[in-house]
Formats: C-alpha cells, structure tokens, sequence
C-alpha cells in the first residue's frame, strides 16, 4: 500500500483553487504562443456566434488544462458544465449532460482518456452533428430515435493523449499540449498568487520557489502556501531567498525540485539495477508506489530535467541523475 503523501494532491484540486485561478486570459502566465492562438479562436466564435471547435488540452497535472477551460467559457460568455471521464460510467450519463446544454456552452471532460467506449461512442455523432443517437426499449423491441442537442463545444482534458483513441482524438479542431513553465513564468504565478493571499515575498523568494517547482504552477502554489507557514512560525516578516531555501530543504524538496519520491526512484534504479534499463512495473514495485503515479506524476519531470530516460528496454538514470545522488557510474 501507499502512504498518502502531499504530492498525492497533485491529482486532487484542493478546494480553495477557485481563489487563485486565472479567470482571463491575460491573467493566465506563460504559453504565449497558445494564449495568442487561442484568443484568435475565441474571438472568430464570438464574431460567428458560434460554438467554438471542439478542444483537447494535453500535459500533465497542474499545468491549467481546467484553468484554460473554465477561462474559455468566461471569455465567450457561456455557461461551463463539468464532468470527467471516470465519472460517465453510463452512455445515459453523458446523453443527460449533452441534452441540457445551452446554445454554444462548453461541456469540460477532465481525464477524457478515462471515458468508457461505450460512452465514447455516444460522443461522436454528438460532436460531429450536434445529434445523439439513443436506444430506446431492450431486445428486439428496441429502436433508435435522434434527438438534436444544441451547438456546443466539448473540452477534453487528458494527461495521457496517447491513450485516446484515434475516432475521439480526430473529432477535436484544437490540440493544445501544456509545457512545463520556466522558473520564471513560476516566480510570476507565485507571486500574483501572493498578492491575492496576502503574502509578502521578495523577488528572489519567488524565484527560489519557482525553481523547485517541477515546472507546475499547482506545486508552485502548494509550496508557496507551506513557505508561508514557516515564514510565520519563524516571526518572519515576508518570504526571502533564504526562508524560501530552509522551508523546502524542511520539506525534503531539493535545489532541483527534487523530493524523497523523485530521489528514490532514481537511487533504487542506479543501486539496485545498475543505473538501468529497468521496467517501469519493477521500478514500481521496489519503489512501493503506484505505476500510474510514477508514469504521470515524477517521470515526466524526471525525463524533462534530464535526470531520466526511456528507452524501448526500460528506464534508465543519466550521468545527471548519478551526479546529483553523489553516486559513481
Ligand atoms: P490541470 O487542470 O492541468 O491539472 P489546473 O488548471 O487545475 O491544472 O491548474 C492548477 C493550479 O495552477 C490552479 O490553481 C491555477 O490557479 C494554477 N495555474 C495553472 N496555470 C496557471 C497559469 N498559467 N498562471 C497562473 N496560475 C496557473
């Protein structure tokens, strides 16, 4: 079993995110270029007064995917319904959605890699024409009726595109993929997100935080909000470079962002399978954590900062990773 651990909220949205979320796009820091080119969408949909092409949002957890969504329906002026993949267990579940949205709404899917097929395919003719098919009766007496829904535009969200399929995948007109931010855009969201929360920090503590931050603006804002509570205890004034660094090393984060979790995994694929290469499902089980956990939550940043690699034979630690363990290759 796995011990519930902070990093497990990276998967959950704690409850007072609604106070610190983005509610425009200029508000939102970073990813110019997706900003930019998502306006331009926006404002063509207004402009046409239609539904905005169906969009897929893709990158791992935390990066704004709901964010973006929640922004998109402000900036269209429409209503946003959301729901999950996991959650549609039933076709009726998502036809009950789909029949009470308004003209142009967005229906936001978190996890839509997770939606069951038969689910999926309810989806499609939905998507396509604004239609949906529905069984009606059972065994030979059944039949299908179509009933029209009104223009609306699905929002998916996945951290695992590859596990979409290619029908659903194909159906959305915009693929937008999340980039890990650079210790600078992170400075920035900590410190807007300081100002809402009240919090004093200098320019140097923000940017202690931002570096630690696996390039994720959710952790960035975790991290803020236990500095803070050092800061406090400690009589501090505000969130200097120097508090930033002791409350993280307190934390057991490192000058790379590095936690226990991250450390392990890497020291049990150099000390116990020679650096590697070593499957992801073994690398699990030594490590007692969760495949899924390490796939979506320290993998990508450990691949991203050059600490890990993947290879068509397994994982695999890099000179980086030996060198910041202090181990010899
Ligand atoms: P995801 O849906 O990708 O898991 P969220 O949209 O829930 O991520 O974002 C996680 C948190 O990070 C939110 O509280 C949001 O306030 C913050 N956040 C994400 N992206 C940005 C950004 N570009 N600028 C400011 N804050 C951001």
């Amino acid at each position: 079993m796995t011990a519930l651990r902070e990093e497990d909220s990276l998967l959950s949205v704690p409850l007072s995110d609604d106070q610190i979320r983005p509610r425009s796009l200029s508000e939102f820091i970073g990813h110019e270029d997706l900003r930019a080119n998502l306006r331009v969408y926006l404002q063509a949909a207004k402009e046409r007064g239609q539904a905005l092409d169906h969009t897929l949002f893709h990158g791992n957890p935390g990066l704004g995917k709901t964010t973006l969504a929640q922004i998109m329906a402000v900036e269209l002026g429409v209503n946003l319904v959301s729901t999950s993949g996991p959650v549609l267990e039933r076709s009726g579940d998502l036809a009950a959605i789909l029949t009470n949205l308004g003209r142009n709404d967005i229906l936001f899917v978190d996890e839509i890699h997770r939606m069951p097929v038969a689910v999926e395919e309810v989806l499609y003719p939905a998507m396509e024409d604004f239609k949906l098919d529905l069984v009606i009766g059972q065994g030979p007496g059944a039949r299908t009726v179509k009933i029209d829904v009104e223009p609306f535009t699905l929002v998916g969200a996945t951290t695992r595109i590859g596990m979409l399929s290619s029908p659903l995948r194909d159906r959305f007109g915009v693929i937008l993929r999340l980039e890990f931010y650079s210790s600078e855009e992170l400075a920035r969201i900590v410190k807007r997100t300081s100002r809402i929360l009240n919090i004093a920090i200098t320019e140097n503590g923000a940017l202690e935080i931002g570096r630690r931050s696996r390039g994720t603006p959710r952790i960035a804002n975790r991290l803020l909000r236990r500095v803070r509570d050092f800061t406090t205890v400690c009589g501090k004034e505000s969130v200097g470079e120097e508090e930033a660094a002791h409350a993280l090393a307190r934390m057991d984060v490192d000058e790379s962002g590095l936690d226990y979790m991250d450390r392990k995994l890497l020291s049990v694929l150099i000390e116990h399978y020679g650096g590697g290469p070593a499957g992801l499902k073994t690398l699990a089980v030594a490590c007692s954590e969760d495949v899924r956990t390490i796939e979506e939550i320290y993998e990508p940043y450990l691949i991203q900062s050059g600490f890990l690699k993947r290879t068509p034979r397994g994982r695999m630690a890099t000179a980086k990773a030996y060198r910041h363990l202090h181990m010899l290759g």
